[in-house]
């Protein structure tokens, strides 16, 4: 049997806090909500968990608090398998998501960093944690500064670096030059080109990274290679009941597939069958699936 593929994510944890209310409050208003719930998440620790299940060997890089959250968000890691050697504990607070659910299902979020905008940086041991993997997922949860410094290391050893640019904004050249595989949603390839049509949107990425896949939601995903003809990979049809995290499910199976030296077209329906079977069930990590659920959903 060949060992499991090695993947590192140098990224964020979050512990989302999540209200659910009728309709969310104005400014100056009180709601009763119907329920509130704390869910490990953030998307460095979700593509983490999303790329385990799948069947990786993933190392965490990142940073907690020294709160009874960042003992939970740990301890969620490493239920899932998730090598933690690489989180460390800093003073202060853990990230949070403060999220307000209301009954259309229509969110708002107020994200506050906390120990994630301490990674700006590799520490030691990091450059031999992304050395020994054979690919890095990359967010923008933690500040750039950190994700550049892991984007060079990854580069100099070799290992393919995957960006996911979430939440959008501006990159700067040397981050994308670093890059082999950029996978943004369509809104995120609509911030980074001007132009909403995916197919457009990732022609012009090509210019500054290898590869691109553009996912679509429930259309599924564009795949775009230089000198190649874009791909489009149908999502299964589904009833999504949630969709949260989908891009992260995605992501981290679409590694492991293609640590595991999968061509691309097959890893990324492989990946679509993970994201699909996350969005028929509630939550983010809770949702992602195992291995074996993604083999029997593909037959
Ligand atoms: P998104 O971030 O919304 O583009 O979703 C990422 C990936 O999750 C997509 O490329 C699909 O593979 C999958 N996905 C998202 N929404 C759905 C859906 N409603 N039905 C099936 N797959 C979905």
């Amino acid at each position: 049997m060949t060992p499991p593929p090695a993947i590192a994510v140098l990224g964020s944890t979050n512990m989302d806090l999540v209200a659910y209310v009728p309709t969310a409050p104005r400014l100056g208003e009180t709601v009763t909500g119907s329920a509130f719930r704390t869910i490990p998440g953030g998307k460095g620790a979700n593509q983490a968990v999303a790329a385990a299940r799948a069947g990786g060997a993933v190392s965490m890089i990142g940073a907690v608090g020294a709160d009874d959250f960042g003992t939970q968000l740990r301890t969620a890691l490493a239920d899932a398998h998730v090598d933690t050697g690489g989180l460390r504990t800093v003073g202060g607070a853990s990230g949070i998501a403060h999220i307000v659910v209301d009954d259309d299902g229509g969110n708002s979020i107020i994200v506050v960093p906390g120990a994630n905008g301490t990674v700006g940086g590799l520490a030691d041991g990091d450059d031999a944690r992304i050395a020994a993997a054979g690919a890095l997922l990359l967010q923008l949860e933690i500040p750039l500064s950190g994700v550049l410094a892991g984007a060079r290391a990854a580069r100099a050893h070799g290992v393919r670096v995957v960006l996911t640019p979430a939440p959008a904004q501006p990159l700067p050249g040397e981050l994308l030059a670093n890059t082999d595989l950029l996978v943004p949603n369509e809104h995120e390839a609509a911030a980074l080109t001007g132009t909403s049509d995916p197919y457009k949107a990732a022609a012009e990425l090509l210019a500054t990274v290898p590869e691109v896949v553009v996912t679509l939601g429930a259309e599924g995903s564009l795949y775009a290679a230089r000198g190649a003809e874009p791909v489009l990979v149908p999502a299964p049809r589904v009833q999504a009941e949630d969709t949260t995290a989908a891009g992260d499910t995605f992501v981290g199976a679409l590694a492991v597939a293609s640590g595991e030296g999968r061509p691309m077209p097959e890893a990324l329906a492989w990946a679509s069958a993970a994201a699909a079977l996350s969005v028929q069930r509630a939550g983010a990590s809770a949702s992602m699936p195992y291995r074996h659920e993604i083999d029997a959903f593909t037959g």
